[in-house]
């Protein structure tokens, strides 16, 4: 063969010497100076490069073989740049090696590599050939190919399967099989060093699957493991584990291992319609002789016996601890007893419990209460019920309705028999034997005893003189008391304990691990309480409009939850239904929840949880709300039409959303008097609660939550005076145009409209 020197070949492909010599150099070559001869290897790197990115044929006939530079499969964008300077002398500098791409499988290779007088065309139907070649590939080369068919039979079915066209290399020695371990991710340096071969062989082998990649960069777990097979070598993969993964033993449990659990049950409803009574109704009818006196220690969750059977009662009851808790990551509850007074019905926080139940999973067994009072009508609450999803088991569906009254103590034994039976169907299970897991029911510190934690055993079981992680905190287990204060040893799943000798009270919803090495638990303990403080810095990552289309493009948006407020109920179900109606292939858009009032500090806590936005209409969010909000990095968006929101939304998806203007609250007073002056109208006497008010801000006046007016102000004055401001903590008077409805204790918002850079 003719032998190539660098300048020769640099003329033919319209490039440089100094180009050639800087391309090879990023695969691993040292090329002294132009006259150097290339070798066989350097000239295959050298023709892939062009291969890949000449979007025209370049014939080289004198050195040994005819090369057809030629685009293997091009994106439309790349396309497009190169036609930009198709005509112009390229410099290979200027052209990066071809990204690693993530399934190189999946690529169609659509050139046919004529550079090896042999291709094995076995491996190959005639009409996957036909793909193969390129249009620009005369007919006679796919000829003689075929010609050779049947010729060079070997059996290669790993990598060249894969590669579809690919030279027939020289049969290789068996040698001994090499074990490599290969990670995730692994260079291409690293890799050949791992299998024993030089890094230019990699690339190659890279090259071939239609990968171009230099010795510093990295590839992908597949590929490598392809390229290790391929060159002879027994491919392990690597696991690579974090001191948590290391330390916290998460192994799943064979289903022989598993033993049944009782069940984790919550209480949930709206307010006054009998949680608390129910719970203490539970906890009484329960109380045997051989349960300490009967007096209960209130640790935060509790067990009661029924037919032999436990069911633990976490004594908390409503759905905003439950999601406090789930938004910490806790997964603690099997079950939520739903309550609603039978002679009042499904109210907002009723639906709000159903909703926050149905977004954590959790089975609801619905407790019609306070049947013993007149006018108590089960009949319409299951009618009510079916509106929001849960159909009666009566009427057909599946959810258990028991009829119960706490006060009386009536059927409580048959609701906790429906809890035992819906328990029975999840069929809970769990692995007494091995450490235990569990979440972090309430913690305190305590004068004496240091910090105390009620923690919920998941699984494994825990015991006196283990070493918990529990968030940042860690300690050896002092001593556990039970539900009814009684010293014990050790704890199952499904069991609440109150435990002590940790170094510091965990927050409620914490995971906590009992685990076997305590130098690992401390360091470990101490990266999170650094992980903390940099996160406290870190901005949040909940969706916002701003960056909602962003976000659906990277793919990490793929349901937009929105959590709807609204000053009727018609509004509500208005936007609803217009919401979804927005939902495209990309993104589904789904209300988790609506509901009538003020934005409340619970619709935050979901909005959170589930990445929700909130969309308010003629509402306002209450104090809690807006700074849980603020914190959390919630987005709330409040609108006073329907169409506003609905056309926000849309652009938000379509990524239009306009330079928008974002109000700003200035400051609240509150109204505390009222009068009427002829001529002039209903003049308020303020007190300014926080912010400042001034003359020519928009207001708009709220009461109880639901805005009634939005304007302007008609006058301010203190005292006597005209004022253009007022501060947080002194008196004023004050009109609004156009508007005389306001009452004592109504709230004037101030606020003004800034522009958002986007
Ligand atoms: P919670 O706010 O949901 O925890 O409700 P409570 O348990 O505090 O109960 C609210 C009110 O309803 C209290 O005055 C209870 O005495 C009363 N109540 C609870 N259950 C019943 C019941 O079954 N029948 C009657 N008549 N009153 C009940």
């Amino acid at each position: 063969m003719t032998k190539v020197r660098v300048h020769e070949l640099a003329k033919v492909l319209d490039t440089n010497s100094k180009d050639l010599i800087a391309l090879l150099a990023e695969y691993g070559y040292v090329i002294k100076n132009h006259m150097s001869v290339l070798e066989e290897d350097q000239l295959d790197i050298i023709f892939e490069v062009f291969t890949q990115r000449f979007d025209k044929t370049v014939e080289i006939p004198n050195f040994g073989r005819t090369q057809v530079v030629t685009p293997v499969e091009q994106t439309p964008q790349k396309r497009k740049a190169e036609a930009t300077k198709k005509d112009e002398p390229q410099a290979i500098a200027e052209v990066e090696p071809e990204p690693v791409i993530d399934e190189p499988i999946k690529r169609k290779v659509r050139h046919v590599d004529t550079r090896q007088t042999v291709v094995d065309i076995n491996k190959l139907d005639t009409e996957k050939l036909e793909e193969l070649v390129p249009t620009n590939v005369s007919e006679d080369g796919i000829k003689k190919q075929k010609l050779k068919k049947g010729a060079n039979r070997h059996k290669d079915n790993t990598l060249s399967n894969k590669m579809k066209a690919q030279p027939v290399k020289e049969p290789k020695v068996k040698k001994e099989k090499k074990k490599v371990l290969i990670p995730d991710e692994i260079s291409v340096g690293e890799l050949a060093s791992r299998i024993g071969v030089s890094p230019t062989e990699v690339i190659k082998k890279l090259m071939a699957l239609g990968i171009m990649a230099a010795i510093s960069q990295t590839i992908e777990y597949d590929v490598a493991a392809l390229i290790a097979d391929d060159l002879g070598a027994e491919v392990e993969k690597e696991i690579i584990l974090s001191d948590e993964e290391i330390l916290f033993d998460d192994h799943e449990d064979t289903p022989e291992e598993l033993e049944h659990r009782s069940p984790v049950v919550v209480v949930m409803g709206h307010v006054d319609h009998g949680k608390t009574s129910l719970l203490d109704a539970i906890r009484s009818t329960n109380v045997t002789d051989t349960e300490a006196g009967g007096i209960t220690q209130h640790i935060g969750a509790h067990r009661v016996r029924i037919h032999d059977k436990k069911i633990t009662f976490l004594d908390t009851p409503g759905h905003e601890a439950f999601t406090a808790m789930r938004a910490r990551g806790a997964q603690a509850t099997d079950i939520a007893i739903l309550v609603v007074a039978a002679d009042d019905g499904v109210m907002p926080q009723t639906i709000e419990a159903i909703n926050h139940a149905k977004a954590a999973n959790v089975s609801i067994v619905v407790a019609i209460n306070k049947i013993d009072k007149e006018g108590a009508n089960p009949d319409r609450i299951k009618q009510d019920l079916t509106e929001h999803g849960l159909i009666p088991e009566e009427w057909g569906g599946d959810t258990i309705c028991v009829e119960v009254s706490a006060k009386q103590k009536i059927n409580i034994e048959g609701l906790l028999e429906m809890v035992l039976l819906v328990a029975e169907i999840r069929d809970l299970k769990a692995n007494p034997n091995r450490r235990a897991k569990g979440t972090v029911i309430e913690s305190r510190l305590d004068k004496g005893r240091g910090p105390v934690a009620t923690v919920l055993v998941q699984n494994g079981t825990l015991k006196v003189g283990d070493i918990v992680v529990a968030g940042t905190a860690i300690g050896h287990v002092r001593a556990m008391l039970d539900d009814k204060g009684k010293n014990i040893k050790k704890a199952g799943p499904s069991v609440p304990v109150e435990i002590t000798g940790l170094s510091e009270a965990p927050d409620g919803g914490e995971l906590f691990y009992a685990v076997k090495d305590e130098r690992l638990g401390k360091s470990v303990v101490e990266h999170r309480k650094q992980h903390a403080k940099e996160e406290r810095f870190k901005a949040h990552t909940a969706v916002t409009l701003d960056d909602l289309f962003d976000r659906i493009k990277e793919g990490q948006v793929k349901d937009l939850n929105i959590i709807v407020k609204a000053d009727v109920q018609g509004s509500v179900e208005a936007v609803r239904q217009s919401l979804e109606k927005l939902s495209n292939e990309e993104v589904r858009v789904k209300v988790i929840h609506g509901g009538v009032g003020a934005i409340s500090e619970s619709d935050v806590m979901l909005a959170y949880t589930s990445n929700a936005i909130i969309v308010g209409f003629n509402v306002r969010p209450d104090a809690g709300a807006a700074a849980s909000a603020e914190r959390q990095g919630v987005d709330v968006r409040m609108y006073r039409v329907i169409y506003n929101a609905i056309e926000e939304i849309e652009a938000a998806m379509k990524g239009m959303l306009e330079p928008t203007f974002r109000e700003e609250v200035t400051g609240h007073a509150e109204i505390r008097q009222t009068f009427r002056v002829s001529g002039v109208g209903t003049i308020a006497g303020c007190y300014v609660q926080d912010g400042t008010l001034s003359r020519n801000t928009q207001v708009r006046i709220v009461r109880d939550g639901i805005v009634i007016h939005e304007g302007k102000l008609a006058s301010l004055k203190r005292f006597k005076d005209d004022v253009k401001e007022v501060n947080t903590g002194y008196e004023c008077g004050l009109g609004i145009e156009n508007f005389n409805d306001i009452k004592e204790g109504d709230v004037v918002e101030g606020f003004k409209m800034v522009e958002v850079a986007k």
